[in-house]
């Protein structure tokens, strides 16, 4: 997400932060840069022309802070000016209204509306909300089926529509269903095209003016940049649109649709989809996205992220034993189960302060195949084996290595590395309980 983008401002700010003092030659010259990054990054010429012209007031009006050089005052102006760009604070779905309410999602084909459908449908069954899927486009059959299928692999309840149903009927028939249903949240799944048409915006007023949404999401695809703010702002106008969703972001590497979309339209990205599975979807927060396209990292999302993947008791279990010095490979595979649900590791070190830059250096690359093999070869391990490892002899190394698929050296590895973090731990616990046991004394 963002690399390129992400690069070129580096690189900018790294010639900047070779002067001790900034002349104003040096900020014009390095906006000069900057304005180019931004355009390069398919960014729509007139929100660039904006944010330069806010970074250059900042930067000139801005009195210079002895705790900043003057490299690092400017990252910080710019991180400044992306976050208002994209609107400061992140904007949550407006599901306020008479229960139970609809959410309308609109959006060319193949923008990925059916797919974060199923996504929202994930999220707001974890804030305690019932949602209740709707197919409502009946010129493409195989739409439907698909949300049909996606609500039995989510259990999410979908309204029953066939295609010969006319789409203002189906979304008002679903709506009794889902009351009858006890659910909260309708999530109108509506037809796309492969253009705008003035047949399908009728359809949709259509929809909208009957069914009275309380939000209504236009599904866009990042990686078309330009086409995708175009097309919110058409949407937006025949619409008027409640907020955006903006998928593929994980494809996209120039980030211009993100930058754009806010400033053009007025309206705000609410969620971004990043990656095809169903958990992948972020809520969109402009000054955590600012952070990361200027490689400081996104520690919130990870701290959230890790919230929702960890188990508040399994946790409290785990250091219970990792005290008593009972943590076995069959926890270590937990645990990496647990960090594995968290998304593609390659993205979490991006979000980490820093990691943007060293993330790209090659012999860096997360391999993600390793913890899979890792898995593979805790699993071929006998249950015995997994809590006591000191019994896995040269025989038993071989039988699990060939079980897993792996290499006689990589099972050692995996040992080596799991005797060494128990070595630590009891070193630690030890220590602790000498601290401890002394702090118990009179
Ligand atoms: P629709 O025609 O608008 O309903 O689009 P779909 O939901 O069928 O999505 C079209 C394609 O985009 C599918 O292959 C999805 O898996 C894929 N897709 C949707 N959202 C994302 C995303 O955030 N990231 C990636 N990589 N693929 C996505």
């Amino acid at each position: 997400m963002f690399d390129t983008l992400s690069d070129k401002l580096n690189s900018v700010f790294k010639q900047l932060k070779g002067h001790g003092k900034l002349s104003e030659k040096n900020i014009a010259d390095g906006l000069r840069e900057v304005r180019m990054a931004l355009l390069e990054a398919d960014v729509h010429y007139q929100v660039v022309k904006k944010l330069v012209a806010d970074i250059k007031a900042r930067a000139l009006g801005q009195e210079v802070m002895g705790s900043l050089t003057p490299g690092q005052q400017v990252v910080k102006i710019v991180n400044e000016s992306l976050t208002q760009l994209m609107g400061e604070t992140h904007e949550e779905l407006n599901l306020a209204g008479e229960k139970p309410v609809a959410v309308m999602l609109v959006g060319l084909q193949g923008s990925g509306k059916t797919t974060t459908a199923g996504k929202l449908s994930v999220m707001l069954r974890k804030t305690g909300k019932q949602p209740y899927l709707v197919p409502a486009d009946v010129y493409r059959p195989a739409a439907i089926d698909q949300l049909k299928k996606l609500g039995t692999q989510l259990d999410v309840p979908v309204f029953d529509s066939t295609p010969d149903m006319d789409p203002v009927k189906i979304c008002q028939e679903a709506r009794v269903a889902a009351q009858k249903a006890g659910c909260d949240t309708l999530l109108l799944d509506t037809a796309g095209r492969l253009h705008i048409d003035d047949a399908l915006m009728e359809e949709l007023s259509r929809i909208r003016t009957t069914v009275r949404p309380t939000d209504i999401l236009l599904v866009a695809d990042a990686m078309t940049g330009q086409d995708a703010v175009n097309i919110a702002k058409t949407f937006d106008e025949r619409l008027d649109i409640g907020g955006v969703v903006l998928t593929k972001m994980d494809g996209d590497a120039r980030g211009g649709a993100a930058l754009s979309i806010r400033s053009i339209t007025g309206k705000p990205i609410k969620f971004i989809g990043v990656g095809e599975k169903l958990s992948e979807l972020e809520a969109f927060h402009p000054d955590r996205m600012a952070s990361r396209i200027l490689g400081m990292g996104d520690v919130l999302t990870i701290i959230e992220k890790a919230q929702e993947v960890v188990d508040e008791k399994k946790a409290i279990e785990l250091e219970k034993k990792l005290r008593k010095n009972q943590f076995t490979l069959e926890d270590f595979r937990d645990q990496m189960r647990q960090i594995r649900k968290m998304g593609s590791l390659t993205d979490i070190l991006g979000m980490i302060p820093g990691m943007g830059k060293i993330k790209q250096m090659k012999n860096l690359q997360v391999d993600e195949k390793e913890l899979v093999h890792i898995e593979a070869i805790i699993n071929s391990m006998t249950p015995r084996e997994r809590r006591q490892y000191s019994i896995i002899n040269g025989s038993r190394r071989k039988r699990i290595a060939a079980g897993s698929g792996t290499r006689v050296q990589d099972v050692n590895r995996l040992l080596k590395n799991y005797a060494q973090v128990m070595k630590m731990m009891k070193k630690i616990n030890k220590s602790g309980m000498r601290g401890l046991g002394r702090g118990m004394l009179p």
